[in-house]
């Protein structure tokens, strides 16, 4: 057909924002695609993902729920994917799925845009899903020098454990959620941590993240990937705070250009991409 085709497959998927600036950069460019999003079940996601093959579309964005049970469906998977174990690229090649996992590239890009620099620092990880995983990713490949993992519930801590004694060379620890919240001065210093990275849900409604500040006193950079049209809480309090802070839109943007360059062969227009995310 004259346009080739494009997707987002998450469920719930109504407020994801990539179709906006995904469209508003095809249009900048001329190119002739068309980016529209899917609810699927995760009963269907099989069948969804064959179906952009039988439909012949160039590829999809993975969103939540559907990131890690895709990669049972892919012909093929690309270094970040199989070492994440998590798809959020797809790519149609000649009637191939190729699985990519644009998030690590996309969270290394806004450490690099707002001049974090993270080699050799401690950093300390909340959340163990997916984000997380990237985020590790990405901090292993910057080389520092530890992470402090902590999240709700153990079991998905444990996973995580094991995992990153696969995938990663940096030394990862894990911290209890509870006593990081509710007895700071159980748990190791902190003096050494430069970096709180949220990879939590925490913030999306609105939720504070109760962070023993006190025991922060050397922290130099609070990394929020939650975003809000005006701050998250916690980039707010880290501002309040003198802290240097960025929240999650720019990793957004790097990964939607990443996955942009990857079906389309050109590199995305960045300023159109925020720009539309402004609007
Ligand atoms: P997952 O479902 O894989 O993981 C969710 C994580 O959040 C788990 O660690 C979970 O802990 C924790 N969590 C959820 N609710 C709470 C709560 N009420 N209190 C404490 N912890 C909680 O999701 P992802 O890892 O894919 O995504 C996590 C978040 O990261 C997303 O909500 C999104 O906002 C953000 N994100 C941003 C991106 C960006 O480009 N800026 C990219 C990807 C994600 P538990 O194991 O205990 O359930």
């Amino acid at each position: 057909s004259e346009f080739s085709l494009l997707a987002l497959l998450g469920h719930p998927v109504q407020h994801s924002l990539s179709p906006l600036f995904q469209n508003a950069a095809l249009q900048k460019l001329g190119l002739p695609y068309v980016y529209l999003a899917f609810d699927v079940a995760p009963d269907d996601l099989k069948d969804a993902l064959y179906g952009l093959k039988a439909l012949g579309f160039r590829g999809a964005n993975l969103t939540v729920p559907h990131k890690e049970l895709a990669v049972n469906f892919m012909d093929s998977l690309h270094e970040h994917a199989a070492l994440l174990e998590a798809v959020n690229t797809v790519v149609n090649e000649n009637g191939k799925l190729v699985g990519y996992n644009t998030d690590v590239i996309g969270f290394m890009k806004a450490l690099h845009k707002n001049g974090a620099q993270l080699e050799g620092r401690e950093v300390l990880l909340l959340g163990a899903g997916g984000a997380a995983r990237a985020v590790a990713c990405a901090l292993n490949e910057v080389k520092v020098t530890r992470i402090w993992v902590a999240n709700r519930s153990w079991e998905r801590a444990r996973l995580f454990l094991e995992w990153s004694r696969k995938a990663l060379t940096c030394p990862v620890e894990s911290l209890s959620w509870t006593s990081l919240f509710e007895q700071p001065d159980k748990e190791p210093t902190f003096r050494e941590i430069y970096a709180i990275i949220n990879a939590t849900a925490l913030g999306l409604k609105g939720e504070e993240i109760p962070l023993p500040w006190g025991y922060l006193s050397g922290l130099h950079w609070v990394i929020d990937l939650v975003y809000g049209k005006k701050g998250t809480p916690l980039v707010k309090k880290a501002e309040e705070k003198n802290i240097r802070n960025f929240d999650g839109r720019d990793m957004l943007i790097f990964q939607g250009a990443e996955s942009f360059r990857l079906f389309t062969g050109h590199q995305a227009p960045l300023d159109v991409m925020f720009g539309a995310l402004e609007s």
